[in-house]
């Protein structure tokens, strides 16, 4: 995003609408969380139950900061070196400073003490909901630039996330992209200037085809409301569907830019037997079926006035 580009949504928007990176925690579906092991509750009990909580022994500590230690970075291109925020930091780095330190930072047990027993565990990893569904669970504070494959051997190694499916893994960019959920509406149009719409990774998407998919949906509702319509968006039985209701129901505190996955998809109505492979067939066909109902109504010369 050039800097004239930046400047103008910045005078538009404020300071707070548009962030410039994106520290990402990997995100698991709740269903391959092993929850006799992971227990939902929140820090001194206090509020909502809001996190689901991995406890480590120092025998499991001990070894997953080895594993840390031990891990494959992916080190980007000179263009990309990002200046870690000390806020932020990816948690190979905060490890790289001391044994302790993930025990004092993101791991800390203080007030997550053994819900059956009252004892302290030596660390705990939390996972907070990412979705308003709750389908889809961050694990808050491990933003990293590890290698794909060792966040899966390492992050693995979390009592509670043995069988982990990861929705999306952890990374680190530089990045522009406005907070959507704080600053545009469900379509991304500016609120004062609907007719001024957001596309692609600036509203917080991320990848070429969510990007292009976006872009569609901005052209799509542009004309709509030149023709006096009401914008409109595909049902979140489809990817573009749940990929715009994240984008509108994300924390607005912690959003983070999102590509298409499987835990933006509303639960399928019956369970389906035969594992993840014919359940994403099962999500795919019911996808695919939506989107062609939603196109036969809402595609342009398709003639109606529904709304979104
Ligand atoms: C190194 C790297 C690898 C990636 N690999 C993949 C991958 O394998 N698969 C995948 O799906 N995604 C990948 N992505 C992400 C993907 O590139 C983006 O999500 C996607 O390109 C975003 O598309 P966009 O059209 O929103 O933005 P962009 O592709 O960034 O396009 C924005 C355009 O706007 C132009 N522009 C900026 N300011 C102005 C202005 N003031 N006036 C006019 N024009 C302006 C820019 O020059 C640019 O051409 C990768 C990203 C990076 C950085």
């Amino acid at each position: 995003t050039s800097d004239a580009l930046s400047g103008s949504i910045r005078e538009r928007l404020g300071t707070e609408g548009l962030a410039f990176f994106d520290a990402i925690a990997p995100i698991f579906s709740r269903e391959s969380i092993d929850e006799s092991v992971a227990w939902l509750g929140s820090r001194y009990g206090k509020g909502e139950a809001a996190y689901l909580n991995c406890p480590l022994d120092s025998d499991q500590y001990e070894a997953f900061v080895d594993g840390l230690l031990g891990a494959d970075t992916h080190q980007g291109h000179d263009w990309e070196n990002v200046p870690y925020f000390e806020g932020c930091l990816p948690i190979e780095v905060m490890a790289q400073r001391g044994r302790e330190t993930l025990r004092f930072g993101p791991m800390r047990p203080v007030g997550l003490n053994d819900p059956g027993t009252g004892l302290r565990y030596h660390a705990v990893a939390q996972l907070r909901a990412e979705d308003l569904g709750g389908r889809m669970w961050n694990l808050v504070g491990f933003q990293t630039r590890l290698r794909r494959g060792e966040q899966e051997r390492v992050f693995r190694m979390i009592p509670g996330l043995g069988e982990a499916e990861f929705l999306r893994y952890g990374s680190i960019h530089r990045n522009s992209y406005l907070r959507f959920p704080r600053t545009l509406s469900s379509h991304g149009g500016l609120p004062a200037l609907p007719n001024l719409v957001f596309a692609g990774q600036l509203t917080g998407v991320e990848g070429y085809t969510e990007s292009i998919a976006s872009g569609l949906m901005a052209a799509l509702n542009i004309d709509r409301m030149e023709r006096g319509l009401d914008p409109v968006l595909p049902p979140p039985t489809t990817m573009l569907g749940g990929l715009y209701r994240y984008l509108r129901e994300a924390d607005p505190e912690h959003f983070q830019p999102m590509n298409a996955n499987f835990g933006l998809l509303d639960p399928l109505e019956q369970k389906v037997r035969g594992g993840k492979r014919k359940r994403r067939a099962v999500y795919s066909d019911r996808a695919m079926a939506a989107i062609q109902r939603w196109s036969d109504e809402f595609r342009p010369g398709a003639g109606s006035a529904g709304r979104a």
